[in-house]
Formats: structure tokens, sequence, C-alpha cells
């Protein structure tokens, strides 16, 4: 496992260690014995398969490309997590990534372990057609490890559901007669998808930084107020004022996300910056998002990056670097784009008092301490960016079922899943010495544990 999550699942195995309330009938040996395992077991994925997809392109060259899917603990249920399509895909960051999938599932209490898979691509230099046949093959070449009791993948960055149609049907015709509706979720509605599955993540980013500030900081801000801890400060630093809100990333997490803060009226936020791979927009009195939302859909994604795209629009906003969304002065950053976006070479620079993590991993261990040593309140991912993989799971109830939910439903179920998780985590937080991701993991280790010593998988 790759050094941040593997470093803070080290650090919770410790912590559990020493709480004698933790299976108290271990003692010395023994207990060193069992936590030697789990160390063991949380720290490698279960199995790592590699293949070389043999695809034709349009020109005629044939060529091969690497594809990961990793499969990293099934303790909790069947593998799952998305595949990632980019060319900065390696074999350690889908490791990290799988293993990411695994607390995340136990932390939310989705009763699927964790895995992921990855493309070395880079989506937009391929036709339609390369990338439908590049889905197909990694279907054949994965066919017996994917099922959907077994492994089922999602969209990630670069795919989504068109992917999704494109593979469940290849998995339908290589298992003939088996069920496949639950074989891959993020799916299109009519093709068995959810709902309200495109929009989930970017909604349950939202949703938890709301639930936080607003909801949680609302009903137990007496006892808060009396205490020590500095996050609690600087979490009621934030409450009932008007917030400026900057979001990195305008794809599927970040754009929804910054529609729900647009939004929000009751908040008083204000959405003064976004950003996409090419410009930073900057307005000091607030963006309009459904505006850019609008422009974003009629050109492949991207942002208006010049002053005649915006005065086109009607819109007023600064042009700035795409960079420059990380070292605005705004009191909350949202990262929605890639991981490792604050490092230890530009965190000095980065002015929030609060980052939401909506992509996987947006900011690198040695970032993190400095931010928490500056007292910076960081909802990590494992917390608000479960949204995705807990509608996946609504999807794949709902393929067994053959029965539908409605949008309004399914976000009903999601924000009470949500919900139930944060009141569990939240006053243990802002009640210890841990950080909220060092919280969220001490949450899902506990849990693996636990059902690995129950199972027998520990001695
Ligand atoms: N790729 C998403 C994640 O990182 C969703 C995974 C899923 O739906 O299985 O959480």
């Amino acid at each position: 496992m790759a050094s941040q999550t593997g470093a803070i699942v080290q650090q919770s195995l410790n912590a559990l260690m020493g709480d004698q309330a933790f299976l108290p009938h271990l003692q010395d040996q023994s207990r060193e014995q069992v936590f030697l395992s789990l160390a063991a077991i949380l720290s490698t994925p279960n199995k790592v398969h590699k293949a070389f997809l043999r695809i034709t392109l349009d020109n005629g060259n044939v060529v091969r490309i690497p594809a990961y899917r990793i499969q990293h603990n099934d303790t909790l249920g069947p593998y799952k997590g998305g595949i990632r399509f980019h060319e900065m895909v390696n074999e350690e960051e889908v490791t990290n990534l799988a293993a990411l999938m695994t607390l995340k599932n136990a932390l939310h209490e989705v009763p699927f372990g964790g895995g992921k898979g990855g493309v070395i691509i880079n989506p937009r230099d391929y036709s339609a057609r390369e990338l439908y046949l590049i889905c197909k093959k990694y279907v054949q070449y994965f066919s017996d490890i994917l099922g959907p009791d077994k492994d089922i993948p999602a969209p990630d960055m670069g795919s989504g559901e068109r992917e999704m149609d494109w593979m469940m049907a290849e998995y339908k015709s290589i298992h003939p007669g088996q069920p496949y509706l639950g074989s891959f979720t993020g799916k299109s509605v009519i093709n068995g998808g959810s709902l309200g599955r495109r929009e989930a993540t970017g909604k349950g980013v939202y949703f938890t930084f709301r639930y936080l500030i607003h909801d949680f900081l609302k009903s137990q801000s007496s006892w808060l107020a009396g205490s020590t801890n500095t996050f609690a400060q600087s979490a009621l630093a934030l409450k009932d004022r008007p917030l400026t809100i900057a979001v990195q990333g305008f794809g599927n997490v970040g754009s929804i996300t910054a529609l729900e803060a647009y939004k929000c009226s009751y908040l008083q936020n204000k959405v003064v910056a976004v950003s996409d791979r090419n410009v930073t927009l900057y307005n000091p009195d607030g963006l309009s998002i459904p505006s850019l939302i609008d422009y974003a859909l009629l050109h492949k994604g991207d942002l208006p990056d010049t002053e005649e795209a915006l005065a086109a629009l009607n819109l007023k906003a600064q042009i700035l670097k795409r960079e420059d969304v990380l070292y605005l002065d705004v009191d909350v950053l949202i990262l929605a784009a890639l991981e490792e976006q604050v490092r230890k070479d530009n965190v000095e620079q980065v002015k929030a008092r609060m980052i939401v993590e909506g992509a996987n991993a947006p900011v690198t261990g040695e970032a993190d301490e400095a931010l928490t040593a500056r007292g910076v309140l960081i909802i990590p991912d494992i917390l608000a960016n479960a949204g995705g993989v807990i509608v996946s799971y609504f999807e794949w109830l709902q393929g067994r079922d053959t029965q539908f939910l409605s949008e309004e439903q399914v976000y009903k179920m999601l924000y009470d899943k949500m919900q139930h998780t944060l009141n569990g985590i939240l006053p243990a937080f802002f009640g210890e010495p841990f950080t909220l991701r060092q919280n969220c993991y001490n949450h899902a280790v506990m849990k693996l544990s636990n059902v690995l010593y129950k199972l027998g998988k520990l001695y």
C-alpha cells in the first residue's frame, strides 16, 4: 500500500492495540500477534491483475494498452471500485486507491470490499470506437475475476456511463444466462443504472460539508464552544456567516458540488472560483454556476477561458492560471480534480480555512500535517466523496430486485447513510486529539479488524 494510506492505517492499528476495550481478552504476545496479522493483511492487496489489452486503432495499427484490476480486500463483500482511464495510472496508485475503497466501504457500512482498476491512456486521445474496443477488451481479459458477487467496477476519472454500458454488454455476452445488471455500476439509467448516480459524489461532498458546518455545529455548539479542540474552534469560526468557496475541478464531482453550494441559499455561500485543466475563473462577488455548467456541456466539459467567451455568457470573472484556484483567500477550498494537488512545495501558499476532499488523495501526507498544524480543518476523501460508491450500492441492489427507485428516494437514502456515518464520527472527532482523517480510518480499521478476528483470520 502506498505511503499515506498505509501510514494512517498503521496509526489506527497502534491506537486500536492500545485500546484495551478492543478484544480485551487478548493480551501481551497474542495481542501483538493479532495486530501484526492485521497490519500484514491491510497493507497488501489480495490480488494484482495486469493485462496488456490488444487494440486495433482507427489507423490500422495494433497497440497494447496496459490495464489493471487490483483487488485489495473482500472481507466485507465483493470487491468494489472504479476504473480510472488516465495516462498517469500506475500500479502503486491503483493499489493505494483500492485500499482506500476498502476503508471507504467499511467506514460507511457499504457491504463491499475494495478494488480499483486503471487503464493507462488519455481518453481524449482516442476515438469513441477505440474506447469501445478498450472497454470490451478490459472485460474480456478480466472476465473471470469480475461479476456481481465477485468484483463490481464503476466509473472513475476518465470513465463514465458510456464505458460502463459497454462493459456490462460485454460481460453479458461472455456470461450468457447469468445475472449481469449488478456486474457494473454507474451505468446509464436506461441500461439499469440508478437515478442520481451521476450526481451522487458531488451531492455527497456538499452534503458532508453542509452537515458538518451547519447541522452538526448548530446542534452541538454549546459543548463545542467550551472545547479546547483546535478544529472545533476552526469550524465554529465558519459557522453562521457567508462563506466564500473555491472549487478545483469542474468535472462530474466539482461541477455538481459547486452547483449544490450555489443553490444552498440558507448557508449564504458564494462560489467565488472554479477551475479546470485550463483555467481558474475568479469573481469575489460569486460566479453563476448554472451558466458555467451549460457552457461546459457544450464545450467538451471545458470552462470558458477567453474574455470573448465570458462576455458571450454575460459573466464577469478574472481569468487566472489553473493552479491559482489553490491559493485564493477563501474560507473553503473543495478539491475535486486530481490527487496530490496540495503538496509540501505549495502548501504554504494555501490560504483556505477549510479543505474538502472531493477527489481521492488530493492532499499529500506532508501537506496534511502542515495544514493540520495550522488548524485547517480537512474533510477527508474517505468521508466526503463516498456518495458515488454508496449510490453504486443502491444501483447494485436495484439491479437484483429489478425494482427502481425515484431520484428523491435515492438522495434521501444517500443522505441518511452519510448522516449516519457522520453522527458516528463527528462527536468522537471533536472530543479527541486525532484528525478527522485519522478518526475515519480508526473507525474503518476497527470494523475490519473486528470482522477479520471473528472470522478467525488473525491467528
Ligand atoms: N470511483 C468512485 C470512488 O472512488 C466510485 C466507486 C464505485 O462506485 O464503486 O469512490
